[in-house]
C-alpha cells in the first residue's frame, strides 16, 4: 500500500487573497490535488460546477452533513461551504497530497480530525492594507467593511492554531512560499522515520 499523502490546509482571514494565491499555486504542475469544495452559494458567471465548486441546494448539502459525508463545513455569509470526505480519503490513500482552501472555522475542524495535517495561514502584510483592499473592491458599504475588519481581527488571532504563516505581500512570492513549505514537510523526520522504523523491524527479523 502506498504511503498516505499529506493533507494540506490553506486558509486565512477573509479578503486576504486566498483564492488568488491558490490559483497561482495551481498554475503549474504540482504533486498535490485540489479538493473541490461544495457550496450552496449561487454560481458566479464563469464558474464551472465540479471545477470551482460543487453547487448544491441547502437540502442536498444538509443531507451530506447528516450522512457524515463532509470532512468539515461552515456557514459563511449565509451559505454553506464544505469539503466532501470521500475524495479526500481516496486521494490520500492513493499516496497523493490533498490541498484544501477553506476558511478558518473549517480549518479548525480539520485540525481536530487530522492533527498531522499541514496548516498554512495566509496573512495580510498589515491590517490597514487589508482594509484598503476591501475598500478598493468597491462592493461593500462602510458598515460591512467595518464588520469584515472585526472578523479579520478575530481570524488573525487564530493564526496560533496553524503551523505556518505566509505573508501575502506579492501573489507570486506567497505561492512560492507555500509550495516550498509543502515540499519541506515531506522531509520531516517524524514522517520519514515511520518508513524507516518499518524497514528496521524487517531487518531485525533477519539479523
Ligand atoms: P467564495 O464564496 O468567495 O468562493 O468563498 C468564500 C469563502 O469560503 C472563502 O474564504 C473560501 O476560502 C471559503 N471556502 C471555500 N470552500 C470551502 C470549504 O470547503 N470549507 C470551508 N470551511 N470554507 C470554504
Amino acid at each position: 500500500m502506498p504511503e498516505r499523502g499529506l493533507l494540506i490546509v490553506f486558509s486565512g482571514p477573509s479578503g486576504v487573497g486566498k483564492g488568488t494565491v491558490r490559483a497561482k499555486i495551481f498554475e503549474n504542475e504540482n504533486n498535490f490535488d485540489y479538493s473541490v469544495s461544495m457550496t450552496t452559494r449561487p454560481q458566479r458567471p464563469g464558474e464551472v460546477d465540479g471545477k470551482d465548486y460543487y453547487f448544491r441546494t441547502r437540502e442536498e448539502f444538509e443531507e451530506m452533513i447528516r450522512k457524515g459525508e463532509m470532512l468539515e463545513y461552515a456557514e459563511y455569509v449565509g451559505n454553506y461551504y464544505g469539503t466532501p470526505l470521500t475524495y479526500v480519503n481516496q486521494t490520500l490513500d492513493e499516496g497523493k497530497d490533498v490541498f484544501l482552501e477553506i476558511e478558518v472555522q473549517g480549518a479548525l475542524q480539520v485540525k481536530e480530525k487530522v492533527p498531522d495535517g499541514v496548516f498554512i495561514f495566509l496573512t495580510p502584510p498589515d491590517l490597514e492594507e487589508l482594509r484598503g483592499r476591501l475598500v478598493g473592491r468597491g462592493t461593500d458599504s462602510a458598515e460591512v467593511i467595518n464588520n469584515r475588519m472585526k472578523k479579520a481581527k478575530e481570524e488573525i488571532r487564530l493564526m496560533s492554531e496553524y503551523d505556518y504563516a505566509v505573508v501575502n505581500d506579492k501573489v507570486e512570492l506567497a505561492a512560492e512560499r507555500v509550495i516550498k513549505i509543502i515540499e519541506a514537510e515531506h522531509y520531516r523526520v517524524d514522517r520519514v522515520m515511520e518508513r524507516y522504523a518499518h524497514m528496521i523491524d524487517k531487518l531485525d527479523e533477519n539479523i
